[in-house]
């Protein structure tokens, strides 16, 4: 079957995917990318998105936590990951919680302020010190093979591993603090990007939670200075350089296995074969291009991309370039969040929706034209929660109008003059505001159902009873097929911006088909 073109051929130049051929290439093994789209990156890309308007927005990701920086030393990526002064403010009413970058006295007194007391933020550095423990155990197993669960228990302890893995993490959040607003803190990381709550049996938000806290050990999420362009471009060049082949506008529309490789048909017809598929679209998109049956993912969130003229002042007084340069988060108590998610449940977008906001431009203007920069400009990022892609399959448009609204009402609640009065106009005088409903993302990179983890999260772990066997399901990046394996967001720790797909997949073929080690048949 293998027509000698390339050994392994990687469907997809997501981010992950060109980890992978970075890492393959460079180990010797000819490579070929076939990217749907006409650019790289994926869900990691910059974009100017307004005509006429010098911004390069980081139109889909935005921050990075996840991805090892061994990693990037490893590939030798010329990419700056810049911290932010702020890691979050909350305002309620009268004031708000200011989280700052290292903690200092303002964070204390917003504390104090807000819930009254000393003991909250007691708690809170109680919290963030356990969870780091946790981080520091978790973190470095992240570049190698799946570690079990029990080596990770011992080094983690009973008690902080039952209380994160095993029970719903609301009985944490709960147990830990009393007041909502810093319970809604706490609880936001565990809801980005999926559609569940605080006690989901499931847990499918204690594995959202802690993907968010174990980045580099620490769970900082950082600022990619020029944009997530700009770490693409990184591993696109450190892709060509090792030389692998990296074509854009092919995109794979069938998918043919057999005992010594694969076969991909692309839309003109045209077909190649290798030993090896490394599969970067997600897990249902793979299942369709194979002929086989799967359901696909369901997306939760909205992203909406914004320039204005100046920022908008805040109601609560706070100086909004300390305001919005952390994370902003609204509607995001710990009871609204419940609530939220039951009105979406329901059949509704929550109003005023939960989400978060924050401003690329303040840790880093380079993504600005010196226009732009001259006028004071600045982009804003929003998140929003709970807005599942079921809420906009009957009418589209109608309902990307009514989240923005929702959007827009939560804002209005903690600013201080309308943001309409802050908005740049584009070229054609239309206000600089892209909204894009997970049927948008799913539109624009191929993410079924607009999950932004192309399905469920999994603990980046194996369970103590799981069998594994092959080079491939020891990494976690095994499909039903051995001569295809996963490369991207849906391998078991693939998810978020962290190149662990990608990782994970180049070691498992490294393994597999390394010099020592002759390709093995399995079939
Ligand atoms: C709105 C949004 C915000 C996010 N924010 C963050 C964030 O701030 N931080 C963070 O860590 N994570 C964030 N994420 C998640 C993160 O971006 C993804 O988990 C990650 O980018 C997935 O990378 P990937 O390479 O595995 O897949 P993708 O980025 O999905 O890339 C897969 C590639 O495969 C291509 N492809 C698919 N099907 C085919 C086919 N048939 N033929 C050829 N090519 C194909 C696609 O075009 C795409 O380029 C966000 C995601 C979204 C959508």
């Amino acid at each position: 079957m293998n027509d000698d073109h390339a050994d392994v051929i990687i469907v997809g130049g997501g981010h992950n995917g060109l980890v992978a051929a970075a890492l393959l290439a460079r180990a010797g093994r000819r490579v070929l990318v076939l990217e749907a789209n006409d650019t790289f990156g994926g869900a990691v890309a910059s974009q100017r998105v307004f005509r006429g308007v010098d911004a390069s927005l980081s139109r889909f990701s935005y921050l990075v936590s996840v991805l090892p920086q061994e990693l990037i030393d490893d590939l030798g990526l010329d990419l700056e990951l810049r911290s932010r002064s702020v890691a979050s403010y909350t305002p309620v009413s009268g004031g708000g919680i200011l989280a700052e970058r290292p903690e200092a006295e303002a964070t204390a007194r917003s504390f104090a302020t807000v819930t009254g007391g000393e003991d909250e933020y007691a708690a809170w550095r109680r919290f963030h010190r356990t969870v780091a423990e946790f981080a520091r155990v978790v973190s470095p197993t992240l570049l190698g093979p799946l570690p079990r669960a029990a080596d990770l228990r011992a080094g983690v302890g009973d008690e902080l591993w039952t209380a994160l893995t095993q029970r719903p993490l609301g009985e944490l959040i709960e147990a830990e603090f009393a007041d909502d607003t810093v319970r809604g803190i706490i609880l936001t990381d565990a809801l980005i990007g999926i559609f569940t709550n605080a006690n989901d049996p499931t847990l499918r938000q204690n594995r959202c939670f802690v993907y968010h806290v174990i980045g580099n050990g620490t769970g900082e999420w950082k600022v990619p200075v020029g944009g997530m362009g700009a770490l693409a471009a990184a591993l696109e060049q450190a892709a060509g350089a090792a030389g692998a082949e990296l074509r854009s506008g092919a995109r794979v529309e069938r998918i043919e296995t057999g005992d010594s490789g694969a076969t991909v048909v692309l839309a003109d017809g045209s077909r190649l074969s290798a030993a090896y598929l490394l599969a970067n679209c997600a897990p249902s998109v793979l299942a369709e291009l194979t002929g086989a049956r799967s359901e696909p993912p369901e997306g939760s969130q909205t992203k909406i991309n914004l320039v204005v003229r100046r920022l908008p002042k805040l109601r609560s007084g706070l100086d909004p370039a300390v305001g919005f340069a952390g994370t902003l988060h609204l509607g995001q108590g710990y009871q609204r969040l419940a609530e939220a998610y039951a009105e979406a449940d329901a059949g509704r977008i929550p109003d005023p929706l939960p989400c978060e906001i924050y401003c690329h431009t303040l840790t880093d203007p380079s993504i600005l034209g010196p226009e732009l920069l001259e006028q004071g400009c600045h982009t804003l990022t929003v998140f929003g929660l709970h807005t599942p892609a079921r809420l906009f399959v009957d009418d589209p448009d109608g309902a990307r109008k009514q989240v923005l609204q929702a959007a827009l009402h939560s804002l209005s609640e903690v600013l201080a003059e309308p943001l309409e009065d802050c908005l740049l106009t584009d070229a054609d005088g239309r206000p600089c505001i892209e909204v894009m409903t997970p049927l948008d993302v799913e539109a624009a990179v191929n993410m079924p159902g607009g999950h932004i983890f192309h399905g469920d999260l999994n603990w980046p772990w194996l369970p103590d009873d799981a069998v594994v066997s092959t080079p491939a399901e020891r990494w976690g990046v095994a499909t039903a097929h051995p001569r295809i394996l996963l490369c991207g967001s849906g391998s078991v720790r693939g998810g978020a911006v962290s190149g662990l797909g990608g990782h994970s997949a180049a070691m498992a073929l490294l393994e597999l088909t390394g010099p020592a080690t002759p390709p093995p048949t399995y079939s």
